[in-house]
């Protein structure tokens, strides 16, 4: 019998799973397809704690930015397990206005950011322009936010699962959890009827966490569609900063990509490529960037973010016996996939050992579950 079983291997499962196991936990990883290619795998990649800041977001501020500070040792220790680089780029970002009214919005955004200490700098649309030639300088304005980074999700995605295998972990893909029967120890039932137990039993299953039998109440966690396209940059068309427009978001990749991304839909399991969604994303990225119409189309893709009520992630043990949970990232798993690794690897080793969680209240499932 493992010590822990970890349902779903996207980032979340993948981050915790391998935690565990660098600290000599016996892990069995279930994913229902193969590790990473649900969410993690459409994400862009954006760690941007403070582009993406929301006015009513602001705890979740505080955990973005640690995890931020996380990023840069997490890839050092995913890539030295691994042989695998994740790209991670601390050039930053420009979050750009492309009308009168998105410069409003704007100009509330960066008093904003500044009350809270996030160090931003404002910028005219030709100084934007001067930093990032690709962009109109008939933009009205730009924030440059130095503190956002990003990396190569689908990089990140390789260089867990073989950090995984690597750890010891065992995997098992193409496998689905039918059913969660909490105790002492847990269980999961899988597809074809066999049943595993394990002291405790991690849900990492994206934005089905809420559809699993057997948790009560189900955690609060609906998919949120995301609709996204991939570009070929050229000579004329070339980003060093990923740029934050109103209708769009545009995030160079090492390799030549331009990701340009995405449509935020609450449409329940709907995993439709529509022309309306890609339309959207488009025409936002060519008002701040004209020369993106003349690039060549490489990949179109839909994914569903794991959104919880609350926009926070739901993080470590709930009031059922044996089951935690790493879920309900939203629009920001990669940038909180080191904190959410460190908080339920952490958490899960104390319900291992019989104490008390230390997970913040703010945080804990137990918020939903009262
Ligand atoms: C278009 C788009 C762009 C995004 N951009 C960013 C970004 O720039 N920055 C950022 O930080 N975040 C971004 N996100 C959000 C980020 O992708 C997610 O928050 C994160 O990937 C969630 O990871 P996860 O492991 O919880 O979910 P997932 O990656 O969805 O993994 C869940 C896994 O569970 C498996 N599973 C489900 N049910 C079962 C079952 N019953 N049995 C076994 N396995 C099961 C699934 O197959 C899946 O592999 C974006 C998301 C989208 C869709």
């Amino acid at each position: 019998m493992s010590e822990v079983i970890v349902v779903g291997g996207g980032i979340a499962g993948m981050g915790v799973a391998w935690s565990l196991a660098r600290e000599g936990t016996d892990v069995t990883l279930v994913e229902r397809g193969t590790l990473g290619r649900s969410a993690s795998w459409a994400a862009a990649g954006m760690l941007a704690p403070a582009a993406e800041i929301g006015f009513d977001e602001l705890d979740l501020y505080d955990l973005s930015r640690q995890s931020l500070a996380e990023w840069p040792a997490f890839a050092r220790d995913v890539e030295a397990a691994s042989g695998i680089g994740v790209g991670y780029d601390d050039a930053g970002a420009l979050v750009v206005a492309d009308d009168r009214d998105s410069a409003r919005a704007l100009r509330r955004l960066f008093q904003f950011q500044e009350s809270h200490g996030v160090p931003v700098t404002w910028l005219s649309g030709a100084e934007a322009a001067e930093m990032e030639p690709a962009l109109t300088s008939r933009i009205p304005a730009a924030i440059h936010s130095p503190e956002d980074h990003q990396v190569d999700n689908r990089a990140v995605v390789r260089a867990l699962a073989a950090a995984c295998r690597e750890a010891g972990v065992t995997v098992r893909e193409e496998t689905t959890v039918e059913t969660i029967e909490p105790g002492h120890p847990a269980a999961v039932v899988l597809d074809g009827g066999e049943r595993l137990a394990a002291p405790v039993v991690v849900i990492a299953a994206g934005a089905w966490s809420g559809r699993l039998a057997g948790l009560d109440p189900a955690p609060p966690i609906r998919p949120i569609k995301g609709q996204a396209l991939s570009l070929r940059m050229n000579a004329d068309v070339q980003f060093s900063h990923f740029i934050r427009a109103p209708r769009a978001y545009l995030v160079p990749k090492s390799d030549g990509r331009l990701v340009v991304g995405a449509t935020s839909e609450d449409r329940g399991d709907d995993l439709a490529l529509t022309a309306g969604g890609l339309y959207r994303v488009l025409e936002g990225a060519v008002r701040v960037a004209p020369g993106v119409e003349e690039l060549d189309v490489i990949e179109t893709w839909v994914g569903l973010r794991p959104a919880s009520r609350d926009h926070a992630p739901i993080l470590g043990r709930s009031r059922q016996p044996g089951i935690a949970m790493a879920a309900g990232a939203y629009r920001h798993g990669v940038l909180l996939l080191p904190a959410m690794a460190r908080i339920v690897s952490r958490d899960v080793l104390v319900m291992l050992a019989g104490n008390a969680s230390e997970v913040p209240d703010a945080l804990s499932p137990q918020r939903f579950e009262a």
